[in-house]
């Protein structure tokens, strides 16, 4: 008999530690640029309230999650395809898309918003006629353009990142985009070269994290997780560290101190 097995049957085997059962890991696909909920900062670091709640989330209630920057359609889709556990990608919950999947509780208030380059003389919808309007793929900024083109008369071009949204009004291709309320005051706060339009935010929603619906054990853990997080103050103090990074008043110019000495007030 091996020697192994003879210490095992005569007992002599150490006795194995209390193991605690291993922490699930799930993983969550995100939008690669969704500044303040998820961005590369100046260290190429992600960073976000998305990434920050999910993670405390996830401390809260005891697992683990794997992050995936990919584009906002792509984990869309690889949620759809069962490749990752979840979206958090600030992801509209919305009534098609609560057919395909289940929904988290709602954890930030949104909606569709229009901004135009910073100089431009076009603000409002009824000056689009004719031109081009910048949207990112498979969005509800995108969903707001189709159903709103016929009425204005303009084309849309998508793209599949937010970046290149604001680019293309920022070098004058498109007269401007749809996009998310708080994410296009935060890109314009932190130095962007737009401005919002004169347009009343459009389908408000809120969002949410989006998970298969063959997994509720998953969307008990993360409402869970998210009341204990709101509770403790976690939640408040995520976004307000973003916050702070965004919509900040202008810093006062001081005075340049005067390279030679200001003349005396008699010398008038
Ligand atoms: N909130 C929007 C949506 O769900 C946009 C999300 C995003 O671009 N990451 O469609």
């Amino acid at each position: 008999m091996w020697p192994w097995a003879l210490a095992f049957f005569s007992g002599q085997v150490a006795k194995p530690e209390r193991v605690q059962a291993a922490e699930k890991t799930y993983t969550i696909a995100m939008d690669t640029t969704f500044p303040p909920f998820e961005f590369a900062d100046k260290n190429n670091k992600r960073v976000g309230i998305d990434i920050d709640l999910i993670r405390a989330i996830a401390k809260a209630e005891g697992f683990k999650v794997q992050l995936k920057a990919t584009s906002f359609n792509g984990a869309v889709q690889e949620l759809q395809a069962n490749q990752v556990d979840g979206v958090m990608a600030g992801m509209s919950i919305t009534p098609e898309r609560k057919k395909v999947f289940a929904f988290s509780d709602p954890y930030y208030q949104s909606g569709v918003v229009m901004a135009v380059a910073k100089k431009g003389h076009i603000t409002k919808l009824s000056q689009l006629r004719g031109k081009r309007v910048a949207v990112k793929t498979g969005t509800a900024s995108a969903d707001y353009a189709n159903s709103s083109k016929k009425k204005y008369g303009f084309k849309t071009v998508t793209f599949d990142d937010s970046n290149n949204v604001y680019q293309d009004v920022i070098s004058g291709n498109s007269a401007a985009c749809f996009e998310d309320k708080p994410v296009m005051q935060y890109a314009i706060a932190t130095g962007l070269g737009l401005k919002l339009g004169n347009m009343k935010m459009a389908m408000a929603n809120d969002y949410g994290i989006a998970v298969s619906k063959s997994n509720p054990e998953l969307v008990k853990k993360i409402n869970a997780g998210l009341k204990k997080v709101r509770k403790s103050g976690e939640y408040t103090k995520i976004v307000e560290k973003y916050l702070a990074m965004g919509p900040r008043p202008t810093r006062i110019k001081r005075p340049r101190k005067p390279t030679t000495p200001a003349a005396p007030s008699w010398a008038y």
